[in-house]
């Protein structure tokens, strides 16, 4: 759903002129170690790129919310994030030196495109995969029922287990 797909013909006719455009699409769901994250609103990239002869380089900014549970309270929450990044992306079909890999090696660390459109849908799934923090606060002063990391995950291991009837018994009652 929506649009995460740039041009490649249009930017190769401005020629080293930057384009900007904002990109707006869906990702149902990002998996990471097997902790799953579900977006509360639609991936938005403020982009803008360019053609410089070799590569698309492109300089933008991701955002884009994520239903989440508040590592200390549990609570459930909306947390928003955001990541700015400068990439290249090269053809499949580049053969200058520039950027000295092997792409038939090396592809899963570079970003290619082919034909005339470069999908932005895979790069910005993995940098997300990247950036995203490991855990998060429903606020940054959250203290209520601190626990440890440790107990956390063990809490999330084992969903039967009397603590965790507690905290949902709580939680409800809140
Ligand atoms: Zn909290």
């Amino acid at each position: 759903m929506g649009n995460s797909v740039i041009k490649i013909a249009v930017a190769k006719k401005g020629f080293g002129a930057y384009i900007h455009q904002v990109l707006d699409f869906e990702i149902k769901r990002i998996e990471i170690c097997g902790r799953m994250l579900v977006p509360a609103t639609p991936v938005k990239v403020d982009l803008k790129y360019c053609y410089d002869g070799d590569a698309i380089n492109a300089d933008g900014e991701i955002s884009v919310s994520f239903y989440e549970s508040c590592a200390r309270c549990n609570k459930e929450f909306v947390m928003p994030f955001s990541y700015s990044f400068s990439e290249k992306f090269y053809s499949e079909n580049y053969k200058g030196d520039e950027f000295p890999h092997d792409f038939a090696i090396e592809d899963e660390e570079s970003f290619i495109y082919s034909g005339e459109t470069l999908d932005l849908y895979d790069f910005v799934y993995t940098t997300i995969v990247l950036n995203v923090p490991l855990h998060s606060l429903c606020n940054e002063d959250c203290t209520s029922l601190a626990q440890n990391e440790q107990e956390q995950c063990e809490e999330e291991a084992a969903p039967n287990s009397l603590k965790a009837k507690l905290t949902e018994a709580l939680r409800k009652q809140n």
